[in-house]
């Protein structure tokens, strides 16, 4: 399986998110949390559709000539939007296209944003691929890792699933 942005970010947010979401079982149309997400996505496309891209399985917000941008509406995963953006800078390399990581925050209700700058060195790549070999460990597994009741479990499409 190839991965994606999504999985990789869920290695960080919850391994047992990341099993059920990259063996199919998908509750997150219910989430208004994912519905604010893609609309802000579906926003930043309309306003920046000359740059947005597609290599192989991900999409990126914004390829400038120094950086790869990524927007998200909040800061509460920075580790995993960090390794989400250094998969993407990974890919890129990959394609012979080397730039910087940018990560913009953009805070529901509130005008400002947060900027963080992130670059692809060689101690970064080789956690990043580690991170990759368990992450297929994990979803090649029979069954999810157990769920463990967390704040985050509050907010979660598959609340319903793993503890009801
Ligand atoms: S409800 Fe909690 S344990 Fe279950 S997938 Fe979501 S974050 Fe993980």
């Amino acid at each position: 399986m190839k991965i994606n942005g999504t999985l990789i970010s869920y290695f960080f947010i919850c391994k047992t998110k990341l099993w059920l979401h990259a063996n199919r079982i998908n509750l997150e149309d219910n989430s208004e949390d994912v519905r604010i997400g893609k609309i802000l996505h579906e926003i930043n496309e309309e306003k920046s559709k000359k740059s947005e891209i597609s290599i192989d399985n991900i999409k990126i917000d914004k390829l400038t000539r120094d950086y790869l941008v990524e927007i998200k509406k909040s800061d509460s995963d920075p580790e995993a939007v960090k390794w989400q953006v250094l998969l993407y800078l990974y890919k890129l390399k990959q394609k012979g296209v080397e730039r910087k990581g940018k990560i913009e925050f953009i805070e529901k209700n509130r005008q400002d944003k947060k900027v963080h700058y992130i670059e692809l060195d060689e101690v970064n790549e080789k956690e990043l691929l580690d991170i990759l070999k368990r992450i297929e460990t994990i979803i090649n597994q029979d069954t999810p890792p157990q769920a463990k009741f967390e704040n985050k479990c509050k907010k979660c499409a598959y609340y319903e699933y793993c503890f009801i």
